[in-house]
């Protein structure tokens, strides 16, 4: 087996096998763009070492080979003692985990080559320099010493000098600093370090191997949905040098902007830096643009490399480069990472420019993205004095409490509250920090800075690089410019789009976007390209976008953000409120007369609620739903009521009657109780007044000269016996209504699957049903035995934590087993009944992964709550795609 490439053998479509980075590599080196040569160790190599805990046997021969082309290439020796030749060895998974994995720079250093680096390269200082960091990487990486360690190590020696950088320390310095860290690895080892280049590569590459089931890793990649068993490939590359002097340096630069999708290179320069100082954001960089002062001709040279590689990925791409001594080297290239809005932009934009098509540009974003950008923003007002300005990395709007580490940002999330992480610069022992906060807040490091290149991964908000704040972890505390102080668990807001923090929480607005999709107008260019994208999923799509929706604002609003009708309309939303009497007086009553007032005091109400919907939903359908819960919902809390009874001193006798009925009412599993259909039928005159709101509403729309399409659902059905006993009532009112009207009344009458049983015997219901809405929910839950309103607080995060879930299955439909029963009910309903209609209204309606799902399942349409429209409408378009 071939586990070794050189960057010339493989191309871009090899990443499961290479890594991306390596995949990247190769594909430049294909392209002819300066990179430094090297190879591969593939992804296969490092699987079969993390299950056997060997590399395989024929690693070592073929990295001897690779490692003498490399050198003959280079015309010099690994860690030779006249002129040495240096490598890089980095990890490289097939998906991007940015700083998640190991690095170790500057592998052949040693006693020898130290001396032979300095001669060739003219600065000693910068040969011990080197050598003080490979000793420190591989020791505290590949050895396993606390970092902590080597770090102490340098602060004496910068106290004992009075110097404030690791820069100001001097040659002899940096040689007492390297052979005390060559003392520490003794010590906490009782190893030597090794001297041998050859061994050195060796236990790097392994190093690199064993770091991708390091606990950073593994937390990086459960957030990401990743794999655990893809393994990380290694790239062994030629070192090129950015810090040899001012003719020398290294950055990060994008095609686009990555934060905003502006046309036109965007990055950060660090002169005579190495490549890691920019990326852990340790200094500061400045703009790309100042490389164009320093050194127009690598300036240039970079911007045709960006063009190259954008033009042949046909997308936002980034690089890390190095100029070494004015040669510009690429020292990697990767598909970049982008904000929402950025995504949005930049997918019209390439579209516009003839680089993709608008199948592609649709791929290029998603309902995830849409969602976030449909957030509200802060309402700043021009007189708000914001206590810092920093670098706007990742929009959003976030509000909470100030927290400065990693431990007590989980500690405090895991309570409830919502935190900021603030920190100086983040490193990658950050991450679950950064996850459980709102936002991230830094002093420290630029738009490529970890804090931004990760919390844009994953959506969240993050202003770095505000400089002006001393942030103090120890003490607790960060200071402003003007001495404001604030500390741990004061209360601030983040504005990721401006790059902005203010003191307390600020009031939010609606978002421009969300403005936008409900005028139907664009109003910038993010607008623009948000409407663009949707309106090719529309054109695209087969799945119609319903919402679910109770009352007319809802319904106007659903309609707005494009929905195609209600496919949800719930009505206990209806028996709340000042209504509560009237609804207990109905549960209460002795008798049909006393029970057909009470239904009879109702019904108007109910019917001006329809009116009122089919009104804002003219000419489009409208799935109204019977009522669905457990009538003791609409009571009293039965604790409550017999505290209150058995302390007042006059008992009202309503109350004893109520706790009666609410005792009478009481049951253990409410979720699998009386409710649904089984209520229909237990109470009397509850259907017949319901389903007459209903034609009456739609009898007055229609004489008001509206197209009201109502449609009548009746839930939790399980046998077709049960729904055609009200189907026969609901035929029997609406004939009634007729009568009554003259008007034609032949309103669909359809049920929701929501039993495991209703979908396997769906052939049968469907003779029943005008249409099936999967009520995915309650089949979610039935389907499980989990109670849908205990689960969350209860194992399924554990199952979260353990894997057993991926995501909670009431969040995204669980394809094998809910999902499966829907595509039997789907299939079964459909040969019974051809003219059937099938939908989704559960949450899941609204999810991306499932509406990939339904869409593949042919059901007709997804239902969800309104602010989800625009997404299910974009996701049901990549669905098709
Ligand atoms: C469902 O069960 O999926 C559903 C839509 O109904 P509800 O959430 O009202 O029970
Ligand atoms: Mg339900």
């Amino acid at each position: 087996i071939k586990y070794v490439y050189a960057f010339g053998e493989g191309d871009r479509d090899m990443a499961a096998l290479l890594g991306g980075k390596g995949a990247g590599l190769a594909e430049m080196t294909r392209l002819g763009l300066p990179v430094p040569p090297g190879f591969t160790v593939t992804t296969e190599a490092c699987r079969t070492f993390l299950a056997s805990g060997a590399e395989p046997p024929e690693l070592h021969a073929q990295t001897a080979a690779a490692l003498a082309d490399l050198e003959d290439a280079m015309g010099r020796r690994l860690g030779a003692p006249d002129d040495p030749l240096l490598v890089s060895v980095r990890s490289g998974a097939r998906f991007s985990m940015p700083g998640m994995m190991e690095t170790i720079l500057d592998i052949g250093l040693n006693d020898d080559s130290v001396v032979g680096l300095a001669k060739a390269s003219g600065r000693e200082r910068f040969a011990w320099d080197s050598y003080r960091r490979l000793v420190q990487m591989f020791g505290h990486t590949v050895m396993g010493v606390d970092g902590d360690l080597f770090q102490d190590a340098i602060a004496a020696h910068r106290a004992k000098l009075a110097v404030a950088a690791d820069q100001d320390l001097d040659v002899g310095e940096l040689h007492a600093l390297t052979e005390e860290f060559k003392e520490i690895i003794r010590r906490e080892t009782g190893e030597e370090f090794p001297q041998d280049p050859a061994e050195q590569l060796r236990r790097a590459v392994r190093a690199v191997f064993d770091s991708w089931n390091g606990e950073r890793a593994r937390v990086y990649r459960h957030r990401e949905h990743i794999s655990e068993d893809l393994g990380t490939a290694v790239n062994v590359q030629a070192m090129v040098f950015g810090n040899l002097g001012a003719d020398s340096g290294t950055g990060v630069a994008f095609t686009r902007d990555p934060a905003t999708g502006e046309r036109g290179m965007y990055g950060d320069y660090l002169p005579d830096a190495q490549g890691e100082d920019v990326v852990s954001g340790v200094r500061d960089a400045v703009p790309l643009a100042e490389l164009k002062r320093l050194d127009a001709t690598s300036y240039l040279a970079l911007g045709d490399h960006l063009r190259t590689l954008e033009s042949h990925y046909r997308d936002l791409c980034d690089v890390e480069f190095t100029v070494e001594r004015g040669k510009l080297w690429i020292l990697q290239t990767r598909v970049g990472k982008r904000t929402a809005q950025a995504a949005f932009r930049i997918a019209r934009d390439l579209r516009e420019e003839g680089a993709i098509n608008a199948d592609e540009a649709l791929v290029r974003v998603d309902g995830a993205a849409l969602t976030r950008l449909m957030f509200p923003r802060f309402d700043v007002h021009s007189d708000d004095v914001p206590l810092a300005r920093g670098v706007p990395a990742s929009p959003g709007a976030a509000v909470g409490a100030v927290v400065f580490d990693s431990a007590t940002a989980q500690r405090r999330a895991a309570e409830g509250e919502d935190v900021v992480l603030v920190r100086r610069e983040t490193t990658p022992d950050d991450l679950p920090g950064m996850i459980a906060a709102q936002a991230v807040l830094t002093s420290r490091g630029g738009k490529t800075s970890h804090a931004a290149v990760v919390a844009r991964g994953m959506g969240k908000v993050c202003v770095c690089g505000a400089e002006s704040l001393t942030v103090d972890p120890v003490a607790r505390r960060l200071t402003t410019a003007t001495g404001t102080v604030v500390t741990e668990g004061d209360v601030v807001s983040v504005d990721g789009t401006t790059g902005t923090v203010h003191l307390g929480a600020l009031p939010l607005t609606a978002s421009e976007v969300g403005e936008a999709l409900e005028n139907g107008t664009a109003t910038s260019e993010v607008t623009a390209a948000v409407l663009d994208a949707l309106a090719h999923a529309d054109a695209v799509r087969r799945l119609e976008v319903r919402a679910n929706a109770d009352t007319p604002e809802d319904a106007v609003r659903a309609r707005a953000l494009g929905a195609q009708g209600i496919g949800l309309c719930r009505t206990e939303h209806m028996f709340l409120g000042e209504r509560r009497s009237l609804v207990e007086a109905m549960i209460l009553a002795r008798d049909d007369a006393a029970r057909a007032a009470a239904l009879g005091a109702l019904l108007p109400l109910q019917r001006a609620d329809f009116t009122g919907i089919l009104a804002a939903m003219d000419g489009l359908p409208v799935t109204i739903r019977l009522l669905d819960p457990p009538l003791h919902e609409f009571l009293p809390d039965r604790t409550e009521l017999a505290v209150r009874l058995a302390t007042a001193v006059h008992p009202d006798p309503h109350d004893r009657e109520l706790l009666a009925a609410v005792e009478r009412m009481h049951e253990q599993n409410p979720m699998l109780g009386l409710r649904g259909v089984r209520l229909a039928l237990a109470v009397p005159g509850l259907v017949a007044m319901q389903v007459r709101a209903i034609a009456e509403a739609v009898v007055e729309r229609r004489r008001a000269g509206g197209d009201p399409r109502a449609e009548i659902m009746i839930p939790l059905v399980g046998t077709v016996e049960e729904l055609r006993l009200v189907r026969a009532e609901t035929e029997r009112v609406l004939a009634e209504v007729t009568e009554e009207t003259g008007e034609d009344l032949d309103l669909p009458i359809g049920t929701m699957i929501e039993l495991p049983r209703a979908a396997l015997t769906a052939g049968r219901i469907a003779q029943a049903a005008d249409f099936f809405s999967f009520g995915t929910n309650d089949l979610t839950q039935t389907t499980w035995g989990l109670s849908r309103d205990d689960a969350e607080g209860s194992f399924v995060p554990l199952y979260l934590d353990e894997g057993v879930f991926d995501t909670s299955p009431f969040e995204t439909i669980d394809q094998e087993g809910v999902g499966r029963l829907v595509e039997i009910g789907v299939e079964a309903g459909r040969a019974a009944n051809p003219r059937l209609e099938t939908g989704v209204c559960g949450e899941h309606g609204g999810d991306p992964e499932s509406i990939h799902f339904f869409h593949q399942a042919g059901l007709d349409y997804v239902s969800c709550s309104p602010f989800r429209i625009p997404a299910a409408r974009l996701e049901a378009g990549r669905a098709t795609l």
